[in-house]
């Protein structure tokens, strides 16, 4: 690990990178016409893919300084985990609770350097964070745009907006006296309870620095609240957010649970549902009309489900919504997908080990999705999720040079998507066979 780590900082920071590279992949998956092209080389010229052609005949590109074999292997785009979570990680509620109280920001953000990391080197060169405290997602994506350290490229949310003691207040269940002296949480921690509130909420990301908005319109699992799928939005409050987002030119993901929050959020023109549990078929309607995507999640709800068998896992008020929740997401993405509603790849990382993102495109199979529209879903779709389609999400001339590989034929074995053998991101290897 250290050695693979030391490769990638030393190109990332030095832009050591050959000016020109070439990479000959034993075959390409066209992610588009969904077939594979045999014997391909890419050039890539700062960062970006220059040409894809055949290995053999294609002009100009005989091998380069930086020549990359991976002709033993088959190449796939960069992927895309929509939901992640890179400041932190699941714990049992014991150690949680310790590190409540005696870590600081700090702390948390060196954690989060092996994360990036290890998310990077599974195979996802981007990422969408969907909520963190403390500005540590947005300083953790600056870090890794600026070079100094390895990890996937960030589009984040800063802080979710919620309603008081909602799934992303970060006081609920503390004692009056430590809420007393933490004081309440407002507009820049991302508490609000208005249509005026949550418009400085929106700002307040805006001046924080994120990318988009992330909105916890329902109760969630493993908040210290009882009910895990209340509306805690009201529709008006969530047009506030969404049309004060439009204008700074953010997108607006919804994590929601319940029925009631889903509609509110589509009706409210929302651009994400997150994990959509309890979607029903009125619900599904409601996607298809307003073009929205689901982001199903179903690698979250398996490990809770889960962990809610360990009797410490979770807390009293955490363990009977893991248990519930938990286990309904893959047959509503199973639903959703045959019903025609979009779906982006999106995992909720750090409520499981990172790294360990690509078994949802196991679940997604096992619900009924062929391996290669969970491919598209983890490129693609992702990227058009990110309004990054003409940059992210394809190997062709013009996109960014992430490409990663492994070895066999993921349409036929989805499994080989947990062995990633070789990672590129923007020109810059990070993994080698
Ligand atoms: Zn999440």
């Amino acid at each position: 690990m250290l050695k693979l780590s030391a490769i990638g900082i030393l190109l990332a920071c030095g832009s050591a990178q050959a000016a020109t590279q070439t990479v000959d992949c034993g075959r390409l998956l066209d992610v588009k016409t969904g077939a594979w092209r045999e014997k391909v080389r890419i050039v890539v010229e700062d960062g970006s893919i220059k040409s894809v052609g055949p290995m053999s005949a294609n002009a100009g590109a005989s091998p380069a300084a930086g020549h990359i074999d991976l002709s033993a292997h088959s190449c796939l785009p960069g992927l895309i985990d929509m939901h992640v979570h890179l400041t932190g990680e699941t714990q049992k509620q014991a150690d949680a609770l310790r590190d409540a109280i005696s870590l600081n920001p700090a702390d948390h953000a060196y954690r989060s350097v092996i994360f990036a990391e290890r998310t990077l080197k599974a195979g996802f060169t981007t990422v969408r964070d969907l909520g963190a405290s403390d500005g540590l997602n947005v300083s953790l994506k600056r870090a890794i745009a600026a070079g100094s350290i390895p990890g996937p490229r960030m589009f984040t949310s800063g802080k979710s907006i919620a309603t008081t003691g909602g799934h992303a207040d970060p006081t609920n269940n503390f004692s009056h006296r430590l809420s007393h002296a933490l004081g309440t949480p407002g507009p820049n921690e991302g508490v609000v309870n208005s249509a005026e509130g949550a418009r400085e909420a929106v700002r307040a990301r805006y001046k924080e620095g994120a990318d988009l908005i992330k909105v916890t319109a329902t109760g969630g699992v493993l908040s210290q609240a009882r009910s895990g799928q209340n509306s805690q939005y009201t529709e008006d409050e969530l047009r506030a957010i969404i049309s004060t987002a439009k204008d700074y030119g953010f997108r607006v993901a919804a994590h929601a649970h319940g029925t009631e929050g889903i509609k509110r959020a589509l009706r409210a023109g929302i651009d994400s549902i997150e994990h959509g549990t309890m979607m029903d078929d009125e619900t599904i309607a409601l996607f298809k009309k307003h073009g929205a995507w689901f982001v199903p999640t179903i690698s979250a709800g398996r490990y809770v489900a889960d962990k809610a068998r360990e009797p410490d896992y979770y807390s009293p008020l955490v363990r009977p919504k893991a248990a519930a929740i938990g286990p309904q997401i893959q047959a509503t993405f199973g639903r959703a997908y045959k019903a025609g509603v979009k779906i982006a790849f999106g995992t909720d990382a750090g409520v499981f080990p990172h790294g360990e993102n690509a078994k949802e495109f196991a679940y997604m199979v096992e619900a009924g999705m062929p391996p290669l529209e969970a491919i598209r879903a983890a490129t693609l779709n992702a990227a058009a999720l990110l309004d990054q389609g003409t940059r992210l999400g394809s190997v062709e001339a013009g996109y960014a040079a992430d490409i990663i590989a492994v070895t066999g034929d993921p349409l036929r074995d989805i499994a080989l998507m947990q062995q990633v053998r070789f990672v590129m991101k923007e020109g810059v290897v990070y993994k080698q066979p």
